[in-house]
């Protein structure tokens, strides 16, 4: 008897050795700005245009283009015994600098700063702690030191927290009726991404953005207009100093960053300081509580697990975290894009 043939082509194995060589095809064609360069022209360019605009040699762009054309990124277009490309309408959108839409910093981010952590997957799981000292050789004791281990590290990670909100922040900010609540703290509110879909969503709230200091200072100079009259800013350690007063506290992406222990003392004390009748919303990307996927929210919790403390969770285990913070009437959405949310009450 031999071994039974369960499928003769392993398609999905082979699909999955070499799924890092897409990433890198893309996050090669960003850096060089090839997206860039097409949107700029007048009419789709040929190999040799763009590997003169690019400044990279006619060989290695060719290859590239093609390759982008492969992963439908480009269109290709024939003309006189050459070939021409352009834009397709999602690289246009999503890859180029200019874009309301862009994602071309979280694409850098992840070329620069995940892709290296991700190098040591491998060693993350034998030790079950994060990588940033083989990676970076710097010391993970304090997460967001490590994070924010330069101010060009600290702002790329902030482009990489902004982007998505343009994308699926008014799904989770909707995903329940936050209209009763007037004064909402956003803590580790960031570069004010959520806080301004807060605001457009909701024209009678106002959002104090709650972070560190650096990070305030960031996003006041560089991502929050001062003229934006319903947006301001609280800085401190949300472990340590007091946490403002609201009706509603934010913690979107926070507490995947740390261990169960942490994230409950952080929620103690935003439950103390919550006004009676208040409410804290969770935003994060829900596991299904069978563990069966989604398969992203299942490669972000590898991805927790290389670069921070935490780990991604099921709405029962975030219902059960809140629970021991005191909240009540835990419910939870899920909006079908990355992430969900879960909202818990305190007692009137
Ligand atoms: N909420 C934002 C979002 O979803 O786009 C940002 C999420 S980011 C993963 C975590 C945020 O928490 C960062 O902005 C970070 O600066 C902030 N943070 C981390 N530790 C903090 C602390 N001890 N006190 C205040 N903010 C902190």
């Amino acid at each position: 008897e031999g071994t039974p043939v369960t499928d003769a082509y392993p398609r999905k194995i082979l699909e999955y050795m070499e799924g890092f060589l897409i990433s890198k095809t893309v996050f090669a064609a960003c850096e060089l700005g090839v997206f860039d360069v097409l949107l700029g022209a007048e009419h789709p360019l040929s190999a040799e245009e763009v590997s003169r605009a690019v400044g990279a040699s006619l060989d290695g762009t060719q290859r590239l283009l093609a390759a982008c054309t492969g992963l439908q990124l480009l269109n290709t277009h024939q003309g006189s015994g050459q070939v021409f490309y352009s834009n397709t309408e999602q690289a246009r959108v999503y890859l180029t600098r200019s874009s309301p839409l862009s994602l071309l910093q979280s694409i850098q981010y992840s070329s620069r700063t995940i892709y290296l952590c991700w190098h040591y997957l491998t060693d993350a799981v034998r030790e079950g702690r994060n990588q940033y000292e083989k990676a970076f050789g710097v010391s993970s004791a304090d997460l967001f030191h490590a994070l924010y281990r330069s101010d060009e590290e600290m702002v790329k990670f902030m482009h990489l927290m902004n982007s998505i909100w343009n994308i699926c922040g008014r799904d989770v900010v909707t995903a329940f009726d936050l209209s009763p609540f007037k004064v909402i703290c956003d803590l580790g509110g960031c570069s004010g991404a959520l806080a301004k879909q807060c605001t457009s969503a909701y024209p009678e709230c106002t959002v104090m953005i709650f972070d560190l200091p650096k990070v305030v200072h960031m996003s006041r100079e560089h991502f929050v207009s001062e003229a934006d009259q319903r947006i301001s800013f609280y800085q401190g350690d949300f472990f340590k100093d007091p946490l403002p007063e609201a009706d509603l506290y934010i913690l979107a992406r926070i507490l995947h960053d740390w261990t169960d222990d942490r994230c409950i003392e952080l929620l103690s004390r935003v439950h103390k300081a919550c006004k009676p009748g208040g409410a804290v919303l969770l935003v994060e990307a829900l596991l299904h509580e069978d563990g069966s996927g989604p398969l992203t929210v299942q490669l972000y919790s590898l991805n927790m697990l290389v670069q921070t403390e935490g780990r991604e969770r099921t709405a029962a285990q975030y219902a059960a975290l809140l629970a021991a913070a005191g909240f009540t009437n835990v419910q939870h959405r899920l909006t079908e894009k990355i992430y969900d949310a879960v909202l818990g009450h305190k007692e009137a």
